[in-house]
């Protein structure tokens, strides 16, 4: 992805020469090394960030980690030791002192963490000057709209008071009204709440929200998860790299630290489009991040074919099921034919271990394997369409039945349906002389109930889980049932047949 690394001159640059370069900002192999006594310092290691216009990003990790430094290339403040830093289409780090000035008055907003006002200052005074030193707006023009940047930041009422007269979070405000003040597309935020208690920094954060709305860019560094959730993406830096950012979605459960923490565990691997990354039946040792293109979830039937039950894409994940469960991998996971499948992967020590640490992980994780089972269950007896497999597995539910409790009673009106994902069931009938006996068992992948809701209304038999363990079933309504039956000719084909054996 690199680009041509002689680049022009900044005053001669074409914006659009690389169709490539379509984000509002580009950082390309950005590297920051500091020279000190002690010899030098990385601070940052080859960066590559894109960033869109009007996204709100909140940059994040541990002090020291080369937050400010990364804000510092956007800014122009400091300069690269190598690399590139595009906004929107200047070559920032060509920019001589002068040009950079005139590039920031025009087009950068900062905010430090510190305010820095001056003092000597009256509130409204501050911005004027902002926009003299800019020399934009004419004269008159300039206090009209300055009061009108404290009325956004709902300080208009203080106009012509000093910075020391107000409390910090009003001169953090006045700061960002500053910042406004010859209109920026861009707003840079350095910690700007880290000195702010949180009622406050909450205030600051819902401005940032309205400013984005209205069309601008932001990035601001925080330590504020509760801010956190508030931008549209998460930069995490950790030592001077930014950590993949699907894998950031993908482990949105984990706090900053364990995240940093996988950072460090996973490992990057390639796989070449239609090539087969997990196999089903296999001893499963890792749990992988898609990071890049998309997989296939496949599983076998009885009779050797393969079913495509599932797609996964960037930011979600696969190999968890074997990790948590029996060890085998449950079904096949095949990178997709169109592209090649880049992924990180963590192995089961370092997964266990992560498990072990993170309730909300782990969590999620439970969820997210119920869903797996019910989907794949459901595609396995049915082969819905691509496409209305997901709309109608959507909102399935599951329940769970400790062994030998009763699922469903002969006898009683029968209104859904019932698909096997874990554990055995006993399928007994009533006997004249009141005794019961069982006349089916039935397995992962079968299913029970639908006698009922194909006519017979009464259930024809008792279905109860097996006493050899739990018994975990999908659940679909009478209507869902239908749908099936109505978006599925292998499953009414299906239906039909074991119907006939079952009456
Ligand atoms: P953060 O903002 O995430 O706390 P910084 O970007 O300020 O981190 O610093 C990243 C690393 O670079 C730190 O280890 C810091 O000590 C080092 N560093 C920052 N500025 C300088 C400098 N001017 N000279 C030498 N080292 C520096
Ligand atoms: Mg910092």
């Amino acid at each position: 992805m690199g680009l041509a690394t002689s680049a022009s001159p900044a005053h001669t640059a074409t914006p659009h020469a690389d169709k490539r370069r379509s984000g509002f900002i580009e950082l390309r192999d950005l590297v920051k090394v500091y020279k000190t006594p002690a010899g030098e310092f990385t601070a940052l290691k080859s960066l590559n960030v894109e960033v869109g216009k009007g996204e709100f990003i909140a940059v994040i990790g541990k002090s020291g980690s080369g937050k400010s430094t990364f804000i510092n290339m956007i800014t122009g403040i400091d300069r690269p030791t190598s690399g590139e830093v595009w906004i929107g289409g200047t070559a920032i780090h060509n920019l001589n002192e002068t040009q950079m000035a005139k590039w920031r008055g025009k087009n950068l907003g900062i905010v430090f963490q510190f305010f820095q006002l001056l003092p000597t200052l009256t509130l409204l005074e501050n911005i004027v000057l902002a926009m003299e030193l800019n020399g934009q707006h004419d004269k008159k023009t300039r206090r009209e709209r300055a009061m009108q940047l404290l009325e956004l930041v709902e300080m208009a009422e203080q106009a012509n008071k000093l910075p020391s007269a107000v409390s910090g979070g009003q001169q953090q405000r006045v700061a960002i009204a500053r910042a406004l003040a010859n209109d920026p597309p861009l707003i840079v935020a350095d910690e700007p709440t880290g000195s702010l208690d949180s009622k406050t920094a909450d205030k600051i954060f819902l401005l940032f929200e309205k400013l984005v709305a209205s069309g601008k860019t932001i990035l601001v560094v925080t330590h504020d998860n509760n801010q956190v959730k508030r931008a549209n993406r998460t930069i995490v830096i950790s030592d001077g790299e930014i950590v993949n950012e699907y894998l950031v979605q993908a482990l949105a459960a984990l706090t900053q630290d364990q995240l940093v923490e996988v950072k460090r565990k996973v490992k990057p691997l390639i796989y070449p489009a239609g090539s087969t990354i997990v196999r089903q039946g296999e001893t499963g040792d890792k749990f992988y991040i898609i990071t890049q293109g998309q997989v296939d979830v496949l599983i076998d039937r009885p009779d050797g074919s393969q079913v495509l039950v599932n797609q996964l894409h960037e930011g979600q994940y696969f190999g968890e099921m074997a990790l948590l469960g029996s060890g085998l991998r449950t079904a096949t996971v095949r990178a997709s034919i169109d592209s090649e499948v880049g992924v990180v992967a963590l192995d089961s020590a370092a997964f266990n271990a992560l498990i072990a640490e993170s309730h909300s992980l782990r969590d999620e994780l439970s969820i997210i394997i119920q869903q797996r089972q019910m989907i794949e269950q459901v595609q396995l007896i049915s082969t819905i369409p691509e496409g209305k497999l997901l709309a109608l597995t959507q909102h399935l539910a599951s329940e769970t039945y400790a062994p030998n409790a009763t699922v469903i009673r002969q006898g009683t009106i029968g209104d859904s349906f019932y698909i096997i994902v874990e554990g055995e069931a006993d399928v007994v009938q009533d006997q004249p002389d009141g005794s019961q006996k069982v006349i089916n068992h039935l397995r992962r992948g079968q299913y029970f109930g639908e006698l009922a809701l194909l006519g017979n209304k009464r259930r024809t038999a008792s279905v109860r889980a097996a006493a050899s363990g739990t018994l975990k079933v999908v659940t679909l309504s009478k209507e869902e049932f239908d749908t099936l039956v109505q978006t599925s000719d292998s499953f009414r084909q299906h239906v039909e047949e074991v119907q006939r054996t079952r009456k």
